[in-house]
């Protein structure tokens, strides 16, 4: 159902989520149909293609851009002899590693329960040994081995313990509300240079451990600006493309920092051909996950790579090179424009 123009923006997005995954993308297939094969998605033929390519290739595990039933799914597996996962299953699979609240954890578990429980009839065990890492991080196959009872109940269990936690963060909530920390986010299409930046902005590795931070995502950096310190700047899981709404929550939930941040960086590439159209996605999700009322700062990275004439789309913004280290003082210097502009609101002391 795809344009040619966002079937290549998605082919490329997928190889930089498999990338994430850890995976290392080798060979590459498409194939047009007027609908999917009922009981293959692909054709026969292309299916047969397939097979040659994962055994000259050595393939451990194949990815489906489309979303698979969980019978062509079991088929397509038979077929190949290899673990097969879709575009979904990748997604959550990213979503698990990065999540690290407690809560966050819950959801994307929530998530992955839900997608795999009809997919655990007639489920081969000599595939959990096949094509490990991707796809199977979270849950594991051990448990997915069990009936669908059992995680039936581990799913209500999820789900009361989610309910706690979320009256427990009403109150975490207010208690951050009052400290003075000017608290800042990182949001981007993947590859955008997110976690260069930080790196960049925070000069150090060491994670922020202040105790009211406790239960935040580790990719929560102290910042320091004009010797003042008391900021922090959070690094997010990249924007994804057509978010299947079935994973916006545990998206969200892997993205609980952000509620509580007070100016948010928008990271984009600005060497990228498809710069826009990443521009647009992030922009739909920002109002998706009721961040819009946020001050933006855009930042246009990767200046090093960008041919011919620049015209930025978004405002304010400033242009720099994370890689070359490039503009970051006068991204710093950005910042505290915007620190001192609402200090009185959130009471952060500037002379
Ligand atoms: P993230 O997915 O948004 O966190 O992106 P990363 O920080 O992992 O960067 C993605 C890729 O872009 C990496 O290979 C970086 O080395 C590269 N990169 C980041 N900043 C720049 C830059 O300013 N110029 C160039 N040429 N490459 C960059």
């Amino acid at each position: 159902n795809y344009s040619d123009e966002k079937f290549q923006v998605l082919m490329k997005e997928m190889k930089s989520l498999t990338e994430t995954a850890g995976g290392i993308p080798t060979v590459e297939m498409t194939q047009k149909l007027p609908r999917l094969n009922s009981r293959s998605a692909v054709g026969s033929g292309k299916l047969s293609e397939i097979k040659d390519a994962v055994n000259k290739e050595e393939i451990d595990l194949v990815i489906s851009m489309n979303a698979l039933t969980p019978s062509t799914n079991r088929y397509i597996e038979d077929q190949l002899g290899v673990r097969v996962i879709d575009r979904i299953q990748l997604i959550l699979d990213i979503f698990a590693m990065r999540a690290k609240s407690r809560e966050g954890k819950l959801q994307v578990e929530l998530a992955q329960y839900d997608y795999l429980l009809p997919r655990l009839q007639g489920r081969r065990d000599y595939l959990s040994r096949l094509g490990g890492g991707i796809g199977t991080r979270g849950p594991g196959e051990t448990k997915l081995e069990t009936d669908r009872r059992h995680i039936r109940t581990m799913m209500s269990q999820i789900k009361k313990e989610l309910a706690k936690l979320s009256e427990h963060r009403e109150l975490t909530r207010s208690r951050r509300r009052s400290g003075s920390e000017f608290n800042i986010g990182l949001v981007g299409y993947t590859n955008a240079g997110k976690s260069t930046i930080l790196r960049e902005l925070t000069e150090s590795d060491t994670y922020v451990e202040d105790q009211l931070f406790a239960t935040l995502d580790p990719l929560t950096r102290k910042l320091t600006i004009n010797g003042h310190d008391g900021f922090t700047l959070t690094d997010t899981v990249g924007f994804i493309e057509e978010l299947p709404t079935t994973l916006i929550q545990a998206f969200k939930s892997t993205l609980e920092e952000m509620r509580y941040v007070d100016l948010l960086l928008h990271v984009v590439d600005a060497s990228s051909a498809d710069r826009m159209m990443h521009e647009q996605t992030v922009y739909n999700l920002i109002k998706e996950l009721e961040m819009d009322h946020l001050p933006i700062l855009t930042v246009y990275n990767k200046k090093d790579k960008i041919e011919g004439n620049f015209e930025p789309t978004l405002f304010p913004y400033v242009t720099i090179s994370a890689l070359e280290k490039d503009g970051v003082e006068a991204l710093k210097q950005k910042i505290w424009a915007e620190i001192v502009r609402t200090s009185e609101k959130f009471e952060v002391e500037v002379d």
